[in-house]
């Protein structure tokens, strides 16, 4: 059996200061609000910077080993050669200061990094781990098409789970296809991690009149409470990863999660009314991961302008967007119209968007 804990804290949007840095004391007392509530999983990443070691210094170095689970993945896009992926493999169990996984991930599989992972072979590295003992259970977290989806569920049956994009905004988007993914994964009994359950934040606030659909029915529930209920409520669902960034998020997800109540019909029906509204407004879907952002010859902060351009688009053109664009494009970040179309970050976007041609419209709003 799958070890089991309902909400899971995303290690990827740690709390930091203004020059980047980690707020390791905060992160400290996150840990401490979410294990004394009885939640155990955390989910760090090779690609994540700084998070595996944030998370030893939280967890590991404070917790008992049996007390908690660690899931931790595998970047294709840092592999060179068939020897990197062991070396990283051993770079994660050292940072992390563990001598296993529990859950260990080839990270973010589509058809480029799937080429990857089947050229160095790490199904069968990460079989071989398991069968070491150093990793408990395998699997990979997803962002393609359901079909794709079915095709390396059917080729690589070994896994034990798989990570999705599931929120009720991506339910029936064309490129996310997170009902679709959703189904293909029931179909092969994979039990589900879910990410990006509240969609980077964008399901957490909404201008005044779509959050009345939601506050008028309950006041006192937080907007991004409903997300977290709406996948909740799913079959199958083994965990939903939360990347909390404060300890505001955590305490809100904590009360959400500890005493936990499925949506039921009319409250699936309102969640139905604010997807309607909120995909009527013309934003961009980043989710803030900031893959994007390490590669970028240009140190455009590209999901911080996407953010400034939909907050644009959502509330309406404003100073403080503007105040927001102007602060992420100062010293040596540059504005938008500077992107020289290199192509990396559309290489590297989960969500596959055109970032190249997003920019251009993010630049006509801001850039005068
Ligand atoms: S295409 Fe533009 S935004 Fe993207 S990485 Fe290259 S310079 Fe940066
Ligand atoms: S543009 Fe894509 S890669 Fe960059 S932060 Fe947004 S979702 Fe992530």
């Amino acid at each position: 059996m799958l070890s089991y804990s309902k909400l899971g804290f995303g290690l990827m949007r740690l709390p930091k200061d203004d020059e980047g840095t980690i707020k390791q004391t905060e992160v400290n007392r996150m840990v401490d609000a979410f294990m004394a509530k009885g939640f155990n999983y955390f989910d760090t990443a090779y690609a994540y910077a700084g998070s595996e070691a944030a998370m030893k210094a939280a967890l590991v170095d404070r917790y008992d080993r049996a007390l908690f689970t660690i899931a931790d993945k595998l970047p294709a896009w840092s592999l060179k050669s068939e020897e990197d992926v062991e070396r990283i493999f051993n770079e994660s169990l050292k940072l992390c200061g563990v001598d296993y996984f529990d859950f260990y991930l080839l990270h973010s599989i589509e058809e480029s990094h799937y080429s990857t992972y089947e050229k160095y072979h790490c199904f069968e590295f990460v079989s071989e781990m398991k069968r070491q003992g150093k990793i408990k259970y395998i699997g990979f977290s997803f962002h393609d098409s359901a079909e794709f989806l079915d095709q390396v569920l059917t080729e690589h049956p070994e896994v034990d789970f798989v990570q999705l994009q599931l929120n009720y905004l991506d339910w029936e988007n064309g490129v996310i296809q997170s009902r679709k993914n959703y189904e293909v994964a029931l179909k092969h009994h994979k039990p589900i991690v879910v990410m990006e359950p509240i969609k980077g934040g964008t399901l957490a606030a909404f201008p005044t009149e779509v959050e009345a659909i939601l506050k008028d029915y309950n006041a006192n529930a937080s907007i991004a409470s409903w997300a977290l209920r709406y996948i909740g409520s799913k079959d199958g669902v083994m965990t939903i990863l939360s990347g909390m960034s404060n300890e505001e998020q955590m305490n809100d997800n904590l009360s959400t999660m500890s005493d936990f109540k499925p949506l039921n019909v009319e409250e699936n029906n309102l969640i139905n009314m604010v997807t309607k509204k909120v995909l009527s407004y013309p934003t961009i879907p980043c989710t803030a991961c900031r893959y994007c952002v390490p590669g970028c010859p240009m140190k455009i902060r590209i999901p911080d302008l996407f953010t400034a351009y939909n907050s644009a688009k959502t509330y309406g053109a404003n100073r403080r967007y503007e105040t927001y664009y102007k602060n992420h494009t100062s010293g040596q970040h540059h504005s938008a119209s500077a992107c020289i179309e290199c192509g990396q970050c559309e290489g590297v976007c989960p969500q596959h968007l055109e970032i190249m041609s997003l920019l251009k419209e993010v630049s006509k709003e801001f850039d005068h």
